[in-house]
């Protein structure tokens, strides 16, 4: 049975116009970010365990765009463009850079993100400027050191204790393998806690 019986894809939109018009700011959103190939659409997968979910935003065409998935009502995930792939122009890359900064800039039913980062190669200057526009947000983030599979348990810890140390205050860190799904509930927990109104706030 899936954690979120109720999870359909909504929208993919290429501007923040055109959000604005089409999910007006209500309920909860948070977005799942990450370099390309970092494992976002896989951790997508295993957290919500509804395979198709991910599948829409890799559709062609949905790859560069903002897409948005209903979890529950009043609950969303939206899955950010993966960044940083290195085929594309450096004007393309800014482009992303803009709708992906104004997102996380104006967003105002935005309460938090997960950032996907591929454990063997540690945090990017790209994750750093997305930490830093949380930092500024004071958005939770919970970064998952995906494929942690293919470390052993000592490389592991070295690189979960190397990334703590590099973070802001809003964020945490854990080890997450969607294949060999290690940290899912725990990854799953603090999403969670982001889209759930703490009892009393709302
Ligand atoms: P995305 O581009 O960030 O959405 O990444 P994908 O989820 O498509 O994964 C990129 C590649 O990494 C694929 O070849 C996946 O099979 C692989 N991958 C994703 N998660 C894991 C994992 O937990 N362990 C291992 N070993 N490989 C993974």
């Amino acid at each position: 049975m899936s954690h979120y019986p109720q999870a359909r894809f909504l929208l993919s939109v290429s501007g923040l116009d055109q959000l604005a018009r089409a999910l007006p700011e209500e309920g909860r959103e948070v977005a799942v970010a990450g370099r390309s190939n970092a494992g976002k659409s896989s951790a997508i997968n295993a957290i919500t365990e509804r395979r198709a979910l991910a599948r829409s935003s890799k559709t062609p065409g949905r790859t560069q765009l903002l897409n948005f998935f209903e979890l529950a009502q009043g609950q969303r995930l939206v899955d950010l463009p993966g960044y940083g792939y290195a085929k594309v122009s450096a004007e393309v890359q800014a482009g992303w850079g803009q709708l992906i900064g104004g997102y996380l800039e104006t967003r105002e039913c935005l309460v938090g993100l997960v950032l996907i980062v591929d454990s063997r190669r540690g945090l990017s200057e790209d994750d750093h400027g997305l930490l830093a526009w949380a930092q500024v947000r004071n958005l939770p983030v919970r970064i998952l050191l995906s494929k942690s599979d293919k470390l052993n348990r000592a490389e592991g810890q070295k690189i979960l204790q190397q990334t703590a140390r590099d973070l802001p205050p809003c964020a945490t860190a854990q080890l997450f393998s969607a294949q060999a799904r290690l940290g899912v509930e725990e990854a799953r927990d603090a999403l969670e806690n982001m889209l759930a109104p703490a009892a009393g706030n709302e």
